[in-house]
């Protein structure tokens, strides 16, 4: 489990020590939300020092973010904030700004299967239940079925 928001620290999602040791050389206003989109991208990904199973899982991750700002993009759908213009379904967020994409990371880096993993939102105060919003619907139910992990439901 992890909470939403990439745009300040955000204690709830795991980087390795000495992460964020270059912060006073970071130039720009966008620190925290670049770093902890880097941890998402393939590139970063082959450079864990996690073992070859969890790295396919985050390639799904990884995958399955991009697949969402694909979409947006060709729905013509944009977050656009301090610099940052990025496909989104949501004028007001970015698609790596939920916290099912960061609970979805660490339960991965704990062994969870990236075709398993099912959200359900909660406020924590007052218990009433959150669906999806349009970029998780993308990223965990619209990319498996794109993957064939995940039948489409018909109703009969
Ligand atoms: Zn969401």
């Amino acid at each position: 489990m992890a909470g939403s928001g990439n745009y300040k620290f955000n204690p709830t999602i795991t980087v390795p020590e000495g992460y964020f040791d270059d912060i006073t050389e970071y130039t720009g206003s966008n620190y925290y939300y670049d770093k902890y989109n880097t941890l998402l991208t393939e590139e970063y990904i082959r450079t864990m020092n996690v073992n070859d199973s969890i790295k396919a899982e985050l390639y799904y991750l990884s995958k399955a973010v991009e697949y969402t700002k694909k979409e947006a993009a060709i729905a013509q759908k944009f977050y656009i904030y301090n610099g940052i213009t990025e496909p989104s379904f949501r004028s007001g967020q970015s698609v790596t700004n939920c916290g099912e994409i960061w609970s979805a990371r660490e339960a991965i880096l704990n062994g969870s299967k990236f075709s398993e993993l099912d959200f359900h939102s909660i406020f924590s105060n007052s218990g009433t239940t959150l669906d999806m919003c349009e970029n998780c619907k993308h990223t965990f139910e619209l990319f498996k079925i794109s993957e064939g992990f995940k039948e489409i439901k018909v109703r009969k």
